[in-house]
């Protein structure tokens, strides 16, 4: 059986109105992840990554009390026979040398995840919020992590400030020394895929997620993972990371990464996003070294091969130009469009162009159907600012790849 996975999500307030994410949606609480994922996305497996804060806790105990979500054998929680929610937990880790980074932490049940909340609540100052420092180093999360049963994978590794190759470490394995072979997945983040990660060779052992590390309902599910897998439980996917009896990730559905915030270098001084050949560590428009680096240049900065070296395991990347990002798409038509065709999936990749002029006329529709074909101009996001599709300018460049 395939199930559409998205691993990242995470909670902008409780149920109760406590800010968990300040940045997120307000209307992003637990409990309408599942309802948006069963009724709009076709989400079908669901991590949501603040569940150690402890009003969070609260929502979840109140569901299940309340016989409105079930505890599985397999683990995670079943919502109306449609998704599954893993309980997971994304925290900041400190390196010695100063390097910070992201991982989430996904646990098998609430007594699990409770006792993962109590242990990493002495090592962080306000636990009600999302992704809070607990200054310790990658490694020692990960052993909090295994101590409660739980599965360990650092997040969006490529991107600047917050990861392990972006800010922390030129190779995983030398920051997490022996855990690094008890880790069996990493993320990519939106600015990287599957072919730039494969230039990396510690990699190639490791299992590719996708995820959407959504604020809002609506970008649930921007990135998702296909797994094969007997059901939709925690040790299924569990399973699927490992590539044990079958189980695996045979798709990856992810922004082109030129989509993503921080594919280029971005200059501080002048606000120019790089165009050049990568790696570019200095700005290309004034020459300052004050930069954020970007994804791709950091990757070709550390690869070990000049082309990807897939290994038999890897899925299929499948790019997609979520709708928000194709242009004179607003919410009008998006909501047209998904009152049309059922979801912005069989917009993004089924229907017919004719259709789609009909529903938001004919300019629109080609521009969709040319995301879909890979030939929507793009230009590169870089400094935390999004890439975009450039339709006037034929000179941007292709999709690779389709
Ligand atoms: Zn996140
Ligand atoms: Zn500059």
């Amino acid at each position: 059986m395939f199930f559409h996975c998205d691993l990242h999500v995470h909670i902008g307030r409780s149920s109760s109105g406590r800010p968990v994410k300040i940045t997120a949606a307000r209307d992003l609480t637990f409990e309408n992840i599942a309802i948006e994922c069963a009724e709009r996305k076709g989400i079908e497996l669901v991590g949501i990554v603040d569940c150690a804060s402890p009003p969070v806790i609260e929502d979840i105990e109140r569901l299940l009390d309340a016989g409105e979500m079930v505890e599985l054998d397999g683990g995670g929680l079943r919502f109306r026979d449609q998704v599954t929610v893993l309980l997971g937990a994304e925290f900041e880790t400190r390196e010695t040398g100063g390097g910070m980074s992201h991982h989430v932490s996904y646990f098998p049940d609430l007594a699990r995840l409770k006792h993962f909340s109590q242990t990493i609540g002495k090592h962080v100052t306000n636990l009600e919020l999302s992704s809070q420092a607990c200054k310790l180093p990658a490694n020692l999360l990960f052993r909090m992590c295994q101590d409660c049963s739980g599965t360990f994978v650092p997040a969006h590794c490529f991107t600047p400030h917050k990861s392990v190759y972006g800010a922390s470490a030129d190779r995983a394995a030398d920051m997490f020394g022996d855990a690094w072979e008890r880790i069996p997945a990493i993320e990519l983040g939106l600015s990287a895929d599957s072919h730039l990660a494969d230039r990396i060779a510690e990699l190639h052992s490791r299992t590719f997620l996708s995820n959407s590390d959504a604020h809002s309902l609506p970008k649930i599910g921007r990135e998702y993972n296909i797994i094969e897998m007997q059901a939709g439980t925690y040790e299924e996917f569990i399973k699927a990371l490992w590539r044990e009896d079958g189980r695996r990730v045979i798709a990856n559905f992810g922004l082109d990464p030129r989509l993503g915030k921080y594919h280029r270098t971005f200059c501080e001084d002048c606000n120019w996003i790089a165009r050049g050949d990568p790696p570019l560590d200095t700005c290309e428009q004034c020459g300052s070294a004050k930069v954020t680096l970007g994804v791709l240049d950091r990757i070709v900065q550390i690869a070990d091969h000049d082309e990807p070296q897939p290994p038999e395991h890897r899925g299929h990347y499948q790019y997609q130009v979520p709708l928000q990002f194709v242009p004179g798409i607003g919410a009008v038509a998006l909501a047209k469009l998904i009152n049309r065709f059922g979801s912005e999936m069989a917009v993004l990749h089924q229907a017919d162009e004719d259709a789609l002029g009909q529903t938001v006329g004919a300019k629109k529709a080609h521009l969709i159907v040319l995301a879909r074909e890979g030939n929507l101009p793009l230009q590169a996001g870089g400094g935390g600012r999004y890439g975009k599709a450039v339709p006037s300018n034929p000179g941007a460049m292709k999709l690779p790849g389709l």
